[in-house]
């Protein structure tokens, strides 16, 4: 069973198999080790409780060590003096103290909307660092990056049509790009498969007539440096997110070729590398898909090319977790159900989409210690009122009680910080955490739980008699 596939259903979850990881050996114990220090210490410190049911956690030195594996992964495989920018997918992990962390280990961002990129410029992120890549930017985007020097790949002819009458007008320092979808097929998710014949990213490569327009497009163009490809993202194996960047990386030698000189010096490969949710192992590592990438494409690795990736989830999954009471136990039909603070609100895939998302459910008493006993299969729901609003179905667990702890594991992208705003639930608060094992936790908080008055205001507090006239 290849990596990618793996996770299509939930019962198959417990069962991860595993292979080899460039994380040193251990590592993963590591880091399950310090999360569960870090669930007895937010019991004991009081950063969960009945003001804050659920919070967000996140595991500051494994931030940094997958970091740290991204560069050395990369290290590893490029000729030695290769420019290579690791640019982080904000829209992952939107936190400015994560994006602040990120930049100290070397790894700048990959912002898609006015948001993110504010939010890079929060972190102090420099603008040679930042990478601007949504497929629907407006006008006034446009400018903003283009005054700043932010590097930006066109997603399509238009907006290409946009970039050209900014640059004839104001001359500007960004690295600009094309998005190519090199259209080399799906993965198991198809919401999360960007490289389709018929996905709305980038010009799409094998239609009819865009390889020869992609090829004038440049030759009109000098200006045009850059490759950009995103072929993969959860569900997607690494053969075939290397064959995108394969695809890219051809294109780039033939426009280089036609130019006569190394017109595209840079390539954007985008970020994708999915994640195992079924244990703690990490795997695949960023050195399996860099080593699949020096077997695939070994012309992209060998100095000629500057790169740029633009890794998410991969860099931030496993480092954190949410943590969430059992506010009520109860039973319907003969099914235990544990009824949490986490659902559909943070954990919205999961609950929509069961199949294609399924997260490890670790049990807690009230003093978060772990929870053992002979698992019975119970379900775990959250506040919403749908029916629907599960985040395991039929699970084994050791029976929880009320005032008990659950934690769904590998949140630490897209879950926590993706908030849907559902029942007017608050945005939890997420805290990152350090110590080692003869140490205190430290938590510091990276953003507080919204305050029912931030909720007011937002739902249009300030707007009440707006359609009365009074
Ligand atoms: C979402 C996205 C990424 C990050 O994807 P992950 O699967 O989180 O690594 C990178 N680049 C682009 C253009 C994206 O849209």
């Amino acid at each position: 069973m290849s990596t990618s596939d793996r996770n299509t259903t939930a019962g198959d979850i417990a069962a991860g198999d595993i292979t080899g990881g460039g994380i040193a050996a251990g590592g993963h114990e590591q880091r399950a080790a310090r999360r569960e220090r870090a669930v007895r210490a937010a019991v004991e410190q009081g950063l969960i409780g009945t003001e804050e049911p659920v919070v967000g956690l996140l595991d500051v030195a494994g931030i940094r060590e997958s970091a740290a594996a991204l560069r050395a992964a990369f290290d590893e495989v490029t000729a030695p003096g290769t420019p290579v920018l690791h640019a982080f997918a904000v829209k992952a992990a939107p936190l400015v103290p994560v994006l602040r962390l990120l930049a100290e280990e070397g790894v700048g961002c990959e912002v898609a909307s006015p948001g993110e990129l504010a939010l890079s410029r929060a972190a102090g992120v420099p603008v040679g660092d930042t990478v601007l890549d949504s497929p629907a930017k407006t006008p006034a985007e446009l400018r903003e990056a283009l005054e700043l020097g932010i590097a930006l790949n066109a997603d399509n002819p238009q907006e290409l049509a946009r970039i050209d009458a900014a640059v004839a007008s104001a001359p500007s320092r960004s690295p600009l790009g094309l998005r190519v979808n090199p259209q080399v097929g799906g993965g198991s998710i198809g919401a999360l498969s960007t490289a389709t014949a018929t996905s709305k990213f980038g010009v799409a490569l094998r239609d009819e007539g865009a390889r020869d327009w992609v090829l004038r497009a440049y030759a009109e163009r000098p200006w045009l440096t850059r490759l950009h490809a995103h072929t993969g993202s959860q569900g997607v194996p690494l053969e075939l997110m290397a064959e995108g960047v394969r695809a890219t990386y051809e294109l780039a030698e033939e426009i280089n070729a036609a130019a006569g000189r190394r017109q595209v010096d840079t390539l954007d490969i985008g970020g994708g590398l999915p994640v195992n949710f079924g244990s703690d192992e990490t795997t695949p590592t960023f050195r399996d898909y860099a080593q699949v990438l020096r077997d695939t494409v070994p012309g992209l690795l060998d100095g000629r090319y500057g790169l740029v990736t633009e890794f998410g989830r991969s860099l931030l999954a496993k480092n954190g977790l949410v943590l969430a009471r059992v506010e009520y136990t109860k039973s319907a039909g003969g099914r235990p159900i544990a009824v949490t603070h986490a659902g559909a609100q943070l954990a919205t895939r999961t609950v929509f989409v069961p199949d294609a998302w399924p997260l490890r459910v670790e049990a807690y008493d009230a003093q978060g210690r772990p929870r053992t006993g002979p698992a019975v299969a119970q379900d775990v729901a959250g506040p919403c009122c749908f029916a629907g609003d599960l985040v395991a179905e039929n699970r084994p667990l050791p029976p929880v009680e009320a005032g008990d702890l659950v934690a769904l594991l590998d949140t630490g992208a897209y879950y926590f910080t993706n908030h849907f705003a559902y029942n007017t639930l608050p945005r939890p608060a997420v805290h990152g955490f350090t110590g080692g094992p003869a140490e205190p936790v430290r938590f510091a908080m990276a953003r507080p739980q919204q305050t029912v008055e931030e909720l007011v205001a937002e739902s249009g507090g300030g707007f009440r008699d707006a359609f009365t006239g009074a």
